[in-house]
């Protein structure tokens, strides 16, 4: 990927969504899910203004109400939280990338430990009431394992209530594809997407593009969007860009080889990492929109979140956040606010509406420089 890791040479934005990908560990798997109606609704029942029509919605919903979360032990569930002051409450949608899983620790090849993962990271949502959106990337499974458990991971979160999206078959960079080839990709990733969610009465809506890269020049993005739009797809877009998938994948390969010294230094520094970004994308959003909007916050179906998510969603509780789907974050009108960027960043929506509004986009918090040097070294 593109992203510079030197304070010298880093550019905002570079996100690492996609940095997932040059992670030469194994890849992992993870699901999302998109709208669950059940955690949306209880999510933001209390909070929201948007919530009665959610409701009703949802009500008349054929098989709306059917996918709900299983039901946890209860004395374990942290819940959505307590009503926040209602001048003061956040709210963030939850993305992961990804799915079924990527920087695992035990390959892309072992169905035990990718269906492993996607649960454990399943009962973190759970225990937190907070619903998601996985963004699913098929080729993350090795080929001998993807028909029987892709489906079966997937359908985990399907059937906790989350919803799902395609994030392409393989992961190509939209700046070093052909338009074809790119779409072509974006069509392999569906087919398993859309059967299973037809079989639980609902359709795929949501594409995300891999490095959050949409295109480097106006034809090539007017084209894809238009491709995408006739697809059906809404792009899912990401305001709370971060480098998580550094700290994942320095984190997976100290797992594997079984250094508990350098896991624990990782996750140790993880946590006020994010909250550093959180702080920097708040203030961000009032300086470029005026107001905090509902965010949207990219993360990857990993072992790093498979073992501390917990801690990551009680940051975010502690901040005042209240968590809702991606259906109920975009219905902000924020988000109907254009993505005019063109070029080859991957860059978060605030920093394209920024420029937008003609306003240069800051840089956001990078990783510690001892974690990226931890991964040069791990690739080398
Ligand atoms: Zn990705």
């Amino acid at each position: 990927m593109a992203t510079n890791h030197g304070p010298h040479r880093l550019v905002f934005g570079e996100t690492g969504e996609a940095a997932a990908d040059d992670v030469d560990v194994a890849p992992a798997l993870a699901p999302r899910r998109e709208g669950d109606p059940r955690a949306a609704t209880r999510g933001t029942a209390r909070r929201a203004p948007w919530a009665g029509l959610l409701f009703a919605a949802l009500l008349l919903a054929p098989g709306a109400l059917s996918a709900g979360p299983p039901e946890r032990a209860t004395a374990d569930r942290v819940g959505p939280g307590p009503a926040a002051d209602p001048g003061s409450r956040r709210a963030v949608a939850l993305t992961f990338d990804d799915l079924p899983a990527t920087a695992v620790a035990g390959g892309d090849c072992d169905a035990a430990t990718l269906l492993d993962l996607n649960r454990r990271l399943l009962a973190h949502l759970a225990r937190f009431e907070a619903p998601a959106t996985g963004l699913v990337t098929a080729s993350r499974v090795c080929d001998e394992l993807r028909g029987a458990v892709l489906p079966a991971a997937l359908a985990l979160w399907l059937d906790a209530g989350h919803d799902l999206g395609n994030h392409t078959f393989s992961h190509p960079d939209l700046d070093r594809t052909e338009l074809e080839a790119y779409e072509s990709d974006v069509i392999r990733g569906e087919a398993p997407l859309r059967r299973l969610l037809a079989e639980r009465g609902r359709a795929l809506r949501y594409f995300r593009h891999p490095l959050l890269h949409t295109g480097a020049d106006r034809a090539r993005k007017e084209a894809v969007d238009a491709f995408l739009a006739g697809r059906g797809y809404i792009v899912a877009p990401v305001t709370i860009d971060n480098q998580e998938w550094i700290f994942a994948a320095v984190y997976a390969r100290a797992k594997q080889r079984g250094d508990g010294e350098t896991m624990r230094r990782v996750a140790s520094a993880y946590l006020p990492f994010m909250e550093e970004v959180f702080a920097f994308f708040e203030g961000w959003s009032r300086e470029v929109v005026g107001r905090e909007i509902p965010q949207v916050l990219l993360l990857h179906a990993n072992e790093l979140n498979a073992d501390h998510l917990d801690e990551l969603l009680g940051m975010m509780r502690r901040r005042g956040y209240v968590f809702v789907t991606l259906d109920d974050a975009l219905r902000d009108e924020a988000y109907r606010s254009p993505d005019g960027y063109v070029g080859p960043r991957g860059l978060s929506w605030l920093h394209r509406w920024a420029l937008a509004r003609g306003m240069e986009p800051r840089q956001e918090p990078r990783e510690p420089e001892w974690l990226s040097e931890l991964l040069r070294e791990g690739r080398r």
